[in-house]
């Protein structure tokens, strides 16, 4: 019979013991948890702080309604849990781990076959001095929420600042904000919101959205010291020398691989993105596996470690490890950084690489912009998304996509992740099938849309303009809309107005030696003009990704 350690226990651990013991019911599997319980929805904390969710056990439910405690891996499932336990030794020599029981102060060993590291993460502590304060948290762990949720509920709580403009840091100000109504103050070191997923020009419509449900953002700015006040609320004092008042403020400043066991052991790690595993999840020390936010993950378009701290991930890493050591052939072969997020009624997705971290890579890379319905326009529920696709210049390689608006957003950002995780193309996000039907999708989606642009751009030369360099153009502009959409956005610079219907007729009062820039109000339009110029002779001419619809957001 092996013997089976598991160190941590929620996603990765879990899901690890769970298959593991399916597999092999005769394996003796245990798994060691610091924290008193094991196994809850992590990812479902921001809906209990709001509110949305009332009992913190409801993330612990399996879809049968039964809390999925210790109790039940116990009894269930077979698996001995060790909670309040925590692996503060690994003798990797003779194959043990030592703990320390946190309720007795006791410690005990636990000899193993195999040993999974399941560690997760922690918080990034802040570089800028902060008090004691029981106002000051992360929100990474369930206890922060539960103490939140309290001081709201029981009205303590006025105003809040959210230190961080991440996922979480935007999941958390919808929280404060939609229930609880509290004044909501939201802190963003860099130029634009959910850096790491979004570029600026998508990102805006982010902040317009937030801005409108009364969130204050503050972005390029920085803290540079949290004091308490005299009536205990907490003073925060921006690089400006500003200073925001708020009575709660959340630590969003990202997280870090827990690597302190697998460091003192010699296990090879990458410098920022956890422990370094092959395909079969195994470390380099023998019969250890690691899995889930400890772990650097290969990014699938960069073929470099990145550290992609999903709950998806980590579960499906589980599986991996449970399967290999089951005998079966399973591998993790990497990701490519997929993931969405709601924030009051807009959703915001995103997979593989942005143009900030694509420049950074130096890579050859082109875009296109497109907004969109999610399904014919003349079906009542169809809702606007505005999508920003990155694609390696010369291969036409899918790089990155962000979209951003209402609607079927999850299930596009799905399938561009299946075909760019497998290295596809344009030509394929053109030409993959999809199911039509009115009320769900149209006879070519977004998808389908922005493969055809790429293509277009590449190779016919029918070049859109980036939406972020509209203020700096100094050629001649087209506004290729009707009356009724000019007074609805004007645009006081375009220098000629024609309409979609006689716009043939007029070609010859367009100058030819000018740049051109053609506008509408979402790109369909403006590309079919650029593209009948070009046809026409005319060398210089452009149109304006994802039209004035996502230009007036940005300026
Ligand atoms: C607020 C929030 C929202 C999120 N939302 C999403 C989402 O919508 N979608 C998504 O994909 N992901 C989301 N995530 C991320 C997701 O929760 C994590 O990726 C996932 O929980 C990782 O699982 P894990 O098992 O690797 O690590 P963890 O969940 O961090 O678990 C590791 C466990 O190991 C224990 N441990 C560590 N060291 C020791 C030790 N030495 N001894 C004993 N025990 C130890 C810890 O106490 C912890 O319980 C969210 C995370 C947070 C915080």
């Amino acid at each position: 019979m092996k013997k089976i350690v598991i160190i941590g226990g929620m996603a990765a651990g879990c899901k690890t013991a769970a298959r593991l013991k399916r597999l092999k019911p005769d394996y003796d599997i245990t798994i060691i948890e610091k924290q008193d319980f094991i196994s809850y929805g992590t990812c479902g904390m921001p809906f209990y702080a709001s509110g949305d969710i009332d009992d913190f056990l409801d993330l612990a439910k399996t879809p049968w309604g039964m809390i999925r405690d210790d109790n039940y891996f116990i009894k269930s499932k077979k698996i001995n849990i060790k909670l309040s336990c925590e692996a503060i030794e690994i003798d990797k020599d003779n194959q043990k781990v030592i703990c320390l029981d946190l309720k007795t102060n006791q410690q005990f060993t636990l000899d193993y076959d195999y040993l999974v590291l399941a560690t997760g993460s922690t918080p990034v502590k802040p570089n800028f001095p902060t008090p004691e304060s029981d106002n000051i948290s992360d929100f990474h762990d369930p206890l922060n929420a539960k103490k939140f949720k309290l001081k709201a509920q029981s009205g303590q709580i006025g105003s809040v600042a959210i230190i961080g403009g991440g996922f979480i840091g935007v999941e958390l100000a919808e929280a404060t904000t939609s229930l609880w109504g509290i004044e909501t103050h939201l802190i963003e070191l860099t130029n634009r919101l959910m850096p790491q997923a979004l570029d600026k020009e998508l990102s805006t419509l982010l902040e317009n959205h937030l801005t409108k449900n009364d969130i204050k953002i503050y972005l390029n700015t920085s803290v540079s010291k949290i004091e308490k006040n005299q009536d205990d609320s907490l003073k925060i004092s921006l690089n400006d020398n500003s200073q925001i008042n708020a009575d709660y403020v959340f630590l969003c400043l990202g997280i870090k691989p827990n690597t302190k066991l697998s460091q003192q052991i010699g296990i090879k790690h990458s410098k920022i993105c956890g422990i370094k595993t092959n395909k079969q999840l195994q470390t380099n020390i023998k019969n250890i596996y690691a899995a889930g936010d400890c772990i650097a993950v290969k990014d699938l378009i960069t073929n470099q470690d990145a550290l992609y701290p999903f709950g998806s991930l980590a579960n499906r890493q589980g599986r991996v490890i449970a399967d290999v050591l089951a005998g079966k052939k399973s591998t993790f072969k990497g990701a490519i950084g997929t993931s969405s997020v709601k924030v009051f009624d807009l959703i915001i997705a995103s997979a593989g690489l942005n143009e900030y971290q694509a420049n950074t890579l130096n890579l050859n890379y082109n875009c296109v912009w497109g907004t969109f319905y999610d399904r014919p326009d003349y079906m009542p529920e169809s809702q606007t998304l505005v999508a920003k696709l990155i694609y390696e210049k010369q291969t036409l390689r899918l790089l990155g996509l962000q979209l951003i608006g209402k609607g079927e957003i999850t299930r596009y950002i799905d399938t561009f992740s299946i075909l760019a995780s497998n290295k596809k193309t344009a030509y394929d996000l053109l030409d993959y099938e999809h199911a039509y039907t009115p009320p769900h999708s149209g006879p070519l989606n977004p998808l389908n849309h922005l493969g055809a642009m790429a293509i277009n751009q590449e190779i016919d030369q029918i070049n859109s303009l980036h939406p972020l360099s509209f203020q700096q153009f100094k050629g001649y502009i087209i506004d290729v809309r009707e009356q009724s959409e000019i007074n609805e956005i004007p645009l006081d610079n375009a220098n000629l107005k024609l309409s979609i219907l006689d716009y043939h007729d007029k070609i010859n009062d367009i100058p030819k030696d000018e740049q051109i820039l053609v506008i509408c109000q979402k790109g369909p339009r403006s590309y079919e003009v650029a593209r009948t110029l070009i046809n026409k002779g005319f060398k210089n001419v452009k149109y304006l990704g994802g039209g004035i619809q996502l230009l007036k957001s940005i300026f």
